[in-house]
C-alpha cells in the first residue's frame, strides 16, 4: 500500500515510521527541506501529564512513552533525556530573588516545580524528525522534495488518487495532508476544516548549564512593564534554546519565505540575559521563527478527510507537536492500514468536528 505524505515535518515523519513499520510504502512529499519549519525550530520539550483532563491525555501519556522506547531502539541521534522543569520569575527592573540560583541569575526567583524527571523530557526537535525520517527510509519509505500543488482524484467520485507536484504526479492509495499551518491551503483541493499559523521566535546559544538539566518556563516582565512567557531548554548536545516573542504576523505561502518580525530576536536576548548571566556571553548559533498550526478548537485534526475515500489528514498539533508525534503517527497509521486507529483512538480529532457549514474553509 503507498501512502503518500504531504509534508516532511516531526508529523509526517512519525507517520512514516509507523507506516514503515507495518510494511506500507510511505512517500514522504516535502517542499522546502525535512524539519524546516516548525518541527526543527521548536522547543523539544516532552511532557507525561500535563494534557491530563483534556482529550489529548491519551495521545500525550502513549506518545511519552513512545518517545523513550523510539530514542532506545533507534540509538537516540536526537538527544532524548529526562529532566526537571521548574517555573522562574524574573523582572527586568527589579531583581526577584536577590541572590543567584545555580546557573540562573540574581533577578530570577524559583516560583514552582513543574516536572521531575518522572514527568519531563525533551528531544532536539530537527534531529528528532530527521532521524525518524532516516529509520523509516531504512525499512523502505521514500523522501521526494517537490511542492505539492493540487491532488488527483478518481474520474468516478470521490476518491484521491495521487498528487502532482512541480514536478511531476505521484499516484498513490492514500494521501495525508500533513502540511503544518500550510495544511489551510488543502481546503482548496478538500473539504477540510481551517488551519492558522501562530509565529514565534526562537534563539539557540552554545551555552551548557552547571549541574542537572533543567527546563524552565519563565514569567517575565520587560523593562518597559510588558509581560512575556519564554521558554528555556539546555540541551543535551552542550547548547540552550529559549523561545517567546508571539506574534500574529500573517503565515507566509512559501514555508522558507518565514522571517523574524523586527525587533524580536533583540527583545528575546535581552530576556535571555535576565534569566541567567551565561546566556548573555554565550555564543549564538541560530535565531529561527516558525509558526505552530491551530484548529478552532485547539485539537488536531487526525483522521480520514469528510467524503473523500482515501483522503486524511494529521495537523494541527499546535504547542505539543513534537511530544504527540509519535502516538498521532502510529494511531493514524493503523488506521489507514487496517481501518481502525490504535492503540490511541482518534475519534476526538475527527476532522468533521469542525466541518460545520459556518466553518469550512473559506478558501
Ligand atoms: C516556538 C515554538 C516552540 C514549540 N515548542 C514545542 C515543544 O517544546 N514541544 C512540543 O511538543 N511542541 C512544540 N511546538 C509545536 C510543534 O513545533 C508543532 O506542533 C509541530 O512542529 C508541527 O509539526 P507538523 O509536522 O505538523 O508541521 P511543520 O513542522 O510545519 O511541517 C510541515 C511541513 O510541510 C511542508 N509543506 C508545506 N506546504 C507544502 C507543500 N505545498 N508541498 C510540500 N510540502 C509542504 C513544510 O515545508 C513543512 O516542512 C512549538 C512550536 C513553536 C512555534
Amino acid at each position: 500500500m503507498r501512502v503518500l505524505i504531504c509534508g516532511g515535518g516531526a508529523i509526517g515523519a512519525s507517520l512514516a515510521y509507523f507506516l514503515a513499520e507495518r510494511g506500507a510504502e510511505p512517500v514522504v512529499i516535502e517542499r522546502s527541506g525535512v524539519a524546516n519549519a516548525a518541527s526543527g525550530k521548536s522547543g523539544g520539550f516532552l511532557a507525561l501529564d500535563w494534557c491530563d483532563r483534556t482529550p489529548l491525555a491519551a495521545l500525550a501519556r502513549r506518545s511519552f512513552a513512545l518517545h523513550e522506547s523510539l530514542a532506545e531502539t533507534l540509538g537516540n541521534p536526537w538527544g532524548y533525556r529526562r529532566l526537571e522543569t521548574l517555573q522562574i520569575l524574573t523582572n527586568a527592573r527589579q531583581p526577584m530573588s536577590g541572590v543567584a540560583q545555580g546557573w540562573l541569575g540574581a533577578g530570577a526567583a524559583v516560583y514552582a516545580r513543574l516536572g521531575a524527571p518522572e514527568t519531563t523530557a525533551q528531544v532536539e526537535p530537527a534531529a528528532f524528525t530527521r532521524g525518524l525520517l532516516e529509520a523509516a527510509r531504512r525499512k523502505g519509505a521514500r523522501l521526494e522534495v517537490g511542492e505539492i500543488l493540487d491532488l488527483r482524484f478518481a474520474r468516478d467520485g470521490w476518491r484521491v488518487t495521487g498528487v502532482t507536484t512541480d514536478s511531476g504526479t505521484l499516484e498513490g492509495d492514500a494521501v495525508v495532508i500533513a502540511m503544518g499551518p500550510w495544511s489551510n491551503a488543502a481546503g482548496r483541493w478538500l473539504p477540510l476544516p481551517a488551519v492558522y499559523g501562530l509565529k514565534g521566535h526562537s534563539l539557540v546559544f552554545a551555552y551548557r548549564p552547571p549541574g542537572p538539566p533543567q527546563a524552565l518556563f519563565v514569567e517575565h516582565e520587560a523593562e518597559d512593564g510588558s509581560r512575556e512567557s519564554p521558554e528555556v531548554f539546555p540541551r543535551a548536545d552542550g547548547t540552550t534554546y529559549i523561545c517567546g516573542v508571539s506574534s500574529r504576523t500573517p503565515l507566509p505561502a512559501d514555508p522558507g519565505a518565514v522571517e523574524a518580525d523586527p525587533g524580536a530576536h533583540e527583545r528575546l536576548r535581552a530576556t535571555a540575559a535576565c534569566i541567567a548571566p551565561g546566556l548573555a556571553e554565550a555564543e549564538l548559533l541560530a535565531a529561527g521563527a516558525c509558526y505552530r498550526p491551530v484548529t478552532e478548537d485547539g485539537l488536531p485534526l487526525l483522521g480520514p478527510v469528510t467524503g473523500v475515500e482515501d483522503a486524511y489528514v494529521a495537523t494541527g498539533h499546535n504547542v505539543w507537536g513534537i511530544l504527540n508525534a509519535p502516538a498521532s503517527g502510529e494511531a493514524l497509521a493503523a488506521l489507514i492500514t487496517e481501518g481502525e486507529a490504535r492503540p490511541v483512538d482518534l475519534e476526538p480529532f475527527d476532522p468533521s468536528r469542525l466541518l460545520a457549514f459556518d466553518r469550512v474553509n473559506p478558501l
